[in-house]
């Protein structure tokens, strides 16, 4: 079988390690509409991986994550690892970690809670637990142990 290249990319960003089947949701979460327009994205889907069988892989060039978008991968792709390219190398690489607290990535599933009031409050939730990982909300405590459909 023949195999599918992924072109090197100048600057920018590989988002390798992530779980088969979830690029496309890691693409949402990077916000491909935000990209300049001469900025080439890449996806490679359902690729052979030594450790998990399989991956998926996302390069997005001239674009660094900021942190509250590696905050929505760990949640989405934990396994997921980020490398920094600048001038064709590797400058950084590290897994995708959770924080304790998480501001700002995902809604409340409450619909009373203050944080979808007229005048909102940036949602924030602190780690419950971690594997698997469970969420609570900081204001109304309600839990969330699913979080695609909660991003925001
Ligand atoms: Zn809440």
């Amino acid at each position: 079988m023949r195999e599918l290249r992924i072109t090197p990319i100048r600057n920018g960003t590989v988002i390798d390690h992530i779980g088969d089947g979830l690029a496309l949701e890691v693409l949402r979460i990077i916000g491909v509409k935000e990209l300049d327009k001469d900025s080439t994205v890449s996806v490679a889907l359902h690729v052979r991986s030594q450790k998990t069988g399989w991956k998926d892989i996302v390069k997005v060039e001239n674009m660094e994550l900021s942190p509250r978008k590696v905050n929505a991968i760990a949640l989405i792709a934990p396994t997921a690892t980020i490398s920094i390219i600048r001038e064709f190398k590797v400058r950084e690489k590290r897994t995708v970690d959770l924080p304790d607290r998480i501001v700002g990535v995902l809604r409340c599933p409450n619909s009373n809670c203050i944080t979808h009031q007229p005048e909102p409050v940036e949602s924030e939730f602190e780690v419950a637990r971690r594997t698997p990982v469970v969420l609570r909300c900081v204001y109304c405590e309600r839990s969330v142990d699913e979080f695609l459909p909660l991003l925001a």
